[in-house]
């Protein structure tokens, strides 16, 4: 029953496009002055990752961060190239309740245009920086004309989540803010009554693969799709060391299992390969696949 149910249904691979020394865990060593003396490797994964979703068809959404892209055109480029969508991670990595509102509209303006420039299509998708959604940020979003928001996580107990506020359920039985855009938040995985981290990132490299796999198909018979994130450093073993000037618990959550990552990815995408791996504006209906959705008739009526 476990692997049946559960192989048509769509899975939204999405990765959060950023480099080893933008992660918030190592944010007190690598602060943005920092960054243009810091070896960029997000090449060399990027093209790893592209590679493996090729061989597994796996349709990806990228967040790119506006910092990256600005510094490799031609990577972002061909990632369109390859069929993955490309959406925004803002800017500069800084959390949404860092940014004052114009600031925050700022940073998520100089990612969107860049990002139009170099692929000549304006990104319908946003993720926020360690999932750190405000209502200010979906209003924000709404205002520039974003279609969706990738920025929410159920799971509670990081500090360094946004809560979210007003979301709602539209008619198509997607999450709505009210600034009129999408909510599309990440999967967790809920048992005996607690939420559990089960969307990717640390999480991923923490259990092993057949544990997190049952959870994903548990996921995907409840609630009949699953979303999940990770990061090109993930599967980067031989980035630099950080060995003082972070906490413990940061240097776990950052270094752990690195060098299986690739293997279990590829393990993952195996066991799920019957299911749909889109990415999120096909899944939503938006953006360039907006006019082909009738699931969500009040923003498809306004597209001509
Ligand atoms: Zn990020």
């Amino acid at each position: 029953m476990d692997s049946r149910q559960s192989d048509k249904k769509p899975i939204m691979v999405t990765v959060d496009l950023e480099d080893w020394f933008q992660v918030e865990n190592l944010r007190p060593l690598f602060p943005q002055e920092t960054w243009d003396f810091c070896e960029l490797r997000v090449e060399r994964n990027v093209y790893m990752l592209l590679e493996l979703f090729d061989a597994c068809h796996v349709e990806a959404t990228f967040f790119v961060l506006g910092w990256v892209a600005e510094r490799c055109r031609g990577l972002v480029r061909e990632i369109a190239r390859s069929g993955h969508e490309i959406a925004s991670h803002g800017y500069s990595h800084r959390l949404c309740g860092e940014l004052e509102g114009v600031a925050l509209g700022e940073d998520i303006l100089a990612s969107r245009e860049l990002l139009q420039d170099i692929t000549g299509e304006a990104p319908a998708g946003y993720r926020a920086p360690n999932f750190s959604i405000t209502k200010e940020l979906t209003d924000i979003l709404g205002e520039l004309g974003f279609a969706y928001d990738s920025s929410y996580n159920s799971f509670g107990l990081n500090s360094r989540y946004g809560r979210a506020e007003g979301l709602r359920q539209t008619a198509g039985g997607h999450l709505t803010a009210g600034s009129g855009i999408l909510e599309l938040p990440v999967s967790n995985l809920e048992l005996m009554g607690r939420t559990v981290p089960w969307a990717g990132g640390g999480y991923f490299r923490f259990w092993p693969t057949v544990v997190f796999e049952h959870g994903v198909a548990r996921i995907l018979r409840k609630e009949g799709r699953y979303i999940f994130y990770c990061h090109p450093w993930e599967v980067d073993p031989a980035q630099p060391r950080c060995a003082h000037g972070i906490d413990r618990v940061s240097r776990f959550r950052h270094y752990l299992n690195l060098d299986r990552t690739m293997e279990r990815l590829g393990h993952f995408f195996h066991r799920f390969q019957g299911s749909r791996f889109i990415s999120c504006s096909r899944y939503l209906g938006v953006g360039r696949y907006e006019r082909t959705c009738g699931d969500i008739p009040e923003r498809s009526a306004a597209a001509q």
